[in-house]
């Protein structure tokens, strides 16, 4: 134990086992021993009940007949690391559940340490991650900082194995090609299945890149497009509404179509029930969607495809002509499954 107060800490002293001969850093094997360092060597550990520990040792160096003087290689921590493995893998493990700021604060430690520490673990990770098990992968775009900055993070989804591959910076056609090119013609060859969203350029990329995968569009963007659909109805039927004289009843009723019905407010639910009085094509096109949510829970494909043909039925009978065609779209790309 040493110090007082915040300054306490506990100091282990390390001593080599008597004849053990040291490891050269070079080669790792074991060779003669040359010197000692003139002072201790201090590496962290992990803290116990909350207080600092140091394991403190004094480095030998080794006459290395392959690779001359050299410092000895220690089990517990690596090159000139002032930090234990265990401690890096430990800090590491925490700064997934906290951020670096907060890990560092928690372990008496500097945010760098642990940022090092992360890059260290992710390094290895890359290093040593496999890659040849990859069927299925999923394509996202995310934004970042102001304004329209896109990334595109790509994910292993196979069943029981969910992972980051990797983060493409951009959201282009160039970068996503590149992206796969690094990921090799041969895994490439092997994915089965991908599901990303509507982006047309996406799309491009993964039908040459990637010709034997089947994409399976994403659901909240099929869901995205129908709301688009339904949103488009209402607002040709209220113009039409008001050229032929009638009352504006869909005046300020977009979010009552736009919105999952659970998560209407009073005032919005209650314009909803008021409309159930007029015979709305608006209306039937957000009972065609709301339908078309009950598909996504079916497990059966048989089943699934006997929903499909119901509502594509309902959609054809009503012949709403942009409904129907995203309707149609998103059933297609369902079937591909
Ligand atoms: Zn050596």
């Amino acid at each position: 134990m040493s110090g007082k107060g915040d300054k306490t800490r506990i100091i282990a002293e390390i001593i080599p086992r008597a004849n053990a001969r040291p490891r050269c850093s070079g080669c790792g094997k074991p060779r003669p021993g040359y010197d000692r360092m003139p002072r201790p060597r201090k590496f962290e550990f992990i803290p116990v009940w909350n207080i600092p520990v140091s394991l403190s040792y004094t480095m030998r160096r080794v006459d290395c007949p392959s690779c001359g003087i050299k410092v000895e290689a220690v089990p517990w921590a690596q090159g000139k690391h002032a930090c234990c493995d265990a401690y890096r893998h430990f800090l590491a493990s925490w700064a997934r559940r906290l951020s670096w700021k907060e890990t560092a604060a928690c372990f008496h430690t500097k945010w760098d340490t642990v940022c090092r520490s992360v890059k260290w673990v992710v390094d290895f990770g890359m290093k040593h991650r496999d890659l040849e098990d990859v069927t299925a992968i999923g394509v996202d775009e995310v934004t970042y900082s102001k304004g329209h900055k896109y990334m595109t993070p790509v994910y292993q989804i196979d069943g029981g194995r969910k992972r980051l591959l990797g983060v493409i910076r951009d959201r282009d056609t160039r970068s996503l090609t590149s992206f796969f090119e690094t990921f090799g013609a041969e895994r490439c060859a092997r994915i089965k299945v991908v599901c990303s969203d509507m982006w047309k350029p996406c799309l491009n990329v993964i039908a040459v890149m990637l010709p034997a995968a089947l994409n399976v569009l994403d659901r909240f963007h099929i869901a995205k497009k129908l709301g688009e659909a339904v949103d488009e109805v209402r607002r040709q039927e209220a113009k039409q509404l008001a050229a032929e004289g009638y009352e504006p009843v869909l005046k300020n009723s977009r979010y009552c179509f736009l919105k999952r019905r659970s998560n209407l407010t009073i005032r919005q639910a209650t314009k909803l029930r008021d409309l159930l009085k007029y015979d709305l094509k608006s209306l039937r096109a957000l009972a065609l969607k709301e339908a078309f949510d009950g598909f996504w829970q079916y497990e059966s494909p048989r089943w699934a495809e006997l929903a499909k043909k119901e509502i594509l039925l309902e959609v054809i009978g009503h012949r709403h002509g942009r409904l129907r065609r995203k309707q149609l779209n998103g059933c297609q790309n369902r079937n591909q499954c």
